[in-house]
């Protein structure tokens, strides 16, 4: 795709979501698993994961607003709010990337107050160097320089979500 270097392939995501499907289950030791996808950038890792795991998993959504094009405004609003009850349920929320640690912050004390029996974070994707609030995924898929990424989920306006891999956007310098 024109303007995109691709980072990480199909072929690398597929064989790590499978690693990660793996270590979970063995965490898990086939207890039932609640996962709250956040939307909407991560529901082609909640799906590909969810695929790979053979115990049950139910699925909740939950659907914030942090981000505006290339840059987190910092404020969190809930869109889209849990329908169904975690309360006593082991807990992972589903990310596509961890950046600033904000929504994840933001998002680990709310559903704490709803009392699950565990909580922990799976995140495709980790900035590490862009974090602002103290926040670690309990599973990471690929730690990431700090590069403005697309694709598997994540968008630029809107754009490229579908994408099979992730990509680096090339962004062209305005002209002064
Ligand atoms: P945080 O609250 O950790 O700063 O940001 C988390 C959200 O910011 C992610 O769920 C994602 O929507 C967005 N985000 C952060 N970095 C990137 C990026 O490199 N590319 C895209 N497309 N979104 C990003």
């Amino acid at each position: 795709m024109e303007g995109l270097k691709v980072l990480i392939s199909e072929e690398e995501i597929q064989k790590r979501i499978s690693e990660l499907a793996k270590q979970i289950c063995d965490d898990y030791k086939g207890q039932d698993i609640t996962f709250i996808c956040i939307l909407k950038g991560s529901i082609f890792f909640t799906v590909e994961l969810a695929k790979k795991m053979p115990c049950d998993i139910n699925f909740e959504f939950i659907r914030v607003s942090s981000y505006h094009g290339e840059n987190s405004t910092g404020v969190i609003k809930m869109k889209v709010d849990l329908q169904g009850d975690i309360k006593d349920k082991n807990v992972i929320i589903i990310e596509d990337i961890v950046d600033t640690g904000r929504t994840l912050s933001y998002l680990k004390e709310y559903l704490k107050s709803k009392e699950p029996r565990s909580l922990k974070i799976c995140s495709m994707l980790d900035k590490k160097e862009r974090r602002v609030c103290k926040l670690d995924a309990d599973y990471v898929g690929f730690n990431i320089p700090d590069k403005f990424v697309v694709g598997y989920g994540l968008d630029v306006d809107e754009k490229y979500r579908n994408l099979p891999y992730i990509g680096v956007v090339e962004f062209e310098e305005e002209n002064s």
